[in-house]
């Protein structure tokens, strides 16, 4: 693969590869914009079948997080870490070390944390080699699980997706399909019951749906039929792609909005026929934000209260993009880009 030549890398301010042999590190860091502050994301550690693999996943993450940073409004870039390797086989301190040490000779213009294959715990040993890291627990002085702003995020998201494409106010007799109740899913089903709404779940864990039917008074769905339940909100929090040409054209709710990464499998052409079904989608790094808002109290020194008002913001932040995709007749994730690509532009200005 040719790295200059592909889309991926445009606008890319640098690619590092690093390694260490002894602690069996193959590393690729991305570093797509610090445009508006030090670049972050987080580590992900997975055994790609190959280099370009890799390549191609942490341009694409990079590129991700200078958005999902820029429309949020946190005085963040955009960044990623790929480490060529099994999670469950090969991580070890010494990896944890090398990681951190590659992290550091950036300087901080890169800054990591927990992502797939990683953990909190990890970066409690990554932070021995590097001060650039975040998303520590909270024991280790870190700002903790971000999962309940996750929800809080997409729950305003929900709301203002409601008020937008259903003209009603709140969530109260509004029926939700949730799928996935692990972190983000259950923090979200809590907010959406207190709210009102009505809830149907689903999740690979029995014990999860159980919870959430007599925790919630939540009506328990397949996984295969979650997705096309009628509902008026499908909010898919457990895996990306889920909207897809097989699930397309079975979807019955009005309004996609949910705290999955990659909810669309084809952004551009998922995007244009969720709309010419006339049903709403919510960005996914739009409504799913929270968690990143809530690590400016580690770096930029937000304090709780602001942290709390920037996450509920994400109601509005998706109201203006709303009102951007009608009045260009253009589908909300085509806007939610324009409005981050400005940002960013508007800051590489000044
Ligand atoms: P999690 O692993 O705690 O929960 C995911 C749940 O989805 C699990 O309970 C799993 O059993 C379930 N699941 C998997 N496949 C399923 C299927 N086919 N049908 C129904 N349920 C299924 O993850 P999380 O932290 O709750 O994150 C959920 C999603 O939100 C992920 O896509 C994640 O990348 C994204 N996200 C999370 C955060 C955060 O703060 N945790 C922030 C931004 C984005």
């Amino acid at each position: 693969m040719s790295v200059f030549e592909s889309a991926d890398f445009a606008a890319h301010e640098q690619v590092v590869y690093a390694a260490d042999p002894e602690a069996g590190l193959r590393a690729i860091i991305a570093i797509h914009s610090t445009a508006l502050g030090p670049a972050i994301g987080g580590c992900r550690i997975r055994p790609y079948a190959d280099e370009t693999q890799a390549l191609i996943d942490v341009l694409r993450l990079s590129r991700g997080m200078s958005f999902k940073a820029a429309v949020a409004g946190v005085p963040f870039g955009g960044g990623k870490m790929v480490v060529i390797a099994d999670p469950r086989r090969d991580k070890s301190p010494a990896l944890m070390r090398a990681i951190g040490a590659a992290v550091d000779r950036l300087g901080g213009r890169y800054v990591t944390g927990e992502d797939v294959g990683t953990t909190a715990e990890d970066m409690t040993l990554i932070k021995l080699s590097t001060d650039h890291v975040m998303g520590l627990p909270e024991s280790s002085g870190g700002s903790g699980d971000p999962s309940p702003r996750t929800a809080l995020g997409c729950f305003v998201g929900i709301v203002a997706a409601v008020r937008h494409r259903l003209q009603r106010d709140g969530v109260s007799g509004v029926r939700v399909a949730v799928q996935g109740l692990g972190n983000v899913g259950r923090n979200l089903c809590q907010l959406l019951a207190a709210a009102g709404a009505e809830l149907v779940v689903s999740d690979l864990r029995s014990e999860l749906v159980e919870d959430a039917v007599s925790a919630f008074g939540a009506r328990p769905a397949a996984p295969e039929e979650i997705h096309r339940v009628a509902a008026d909100v499908f909010a898919p929090c457990a895996l990306g792609a889920v909207v897809n040409d097989a699930t397309l054209p079975e979807l019955r709710a009005p309004i996609v909005a949910g705290a999955a990464n990659n909810q669309l499998a084809d952004e551009i052409r998922h995007g244009a026929q969720l709309r010419d079904r006339n049903i709403l989608y919510a960005p996914d790094y739009v409504i799913n934000a929270g968690g990143m808002i809530q690590l400016a109290v580690e770096r930029s020194g937000l304090d709780w209260s602001e942290v709390d008002r920037r996450v509920r913001a994400i109601g509005e932040t998706l109201t203006a993009i709303f009102e951007q995709a009608d009045s260009e007749g253009a589908p909300p994730a085509v806007a939610a880009h324009n409005l981050a690509r400005s940002r960013l532009h508007l800051a590489l200005r000044t």
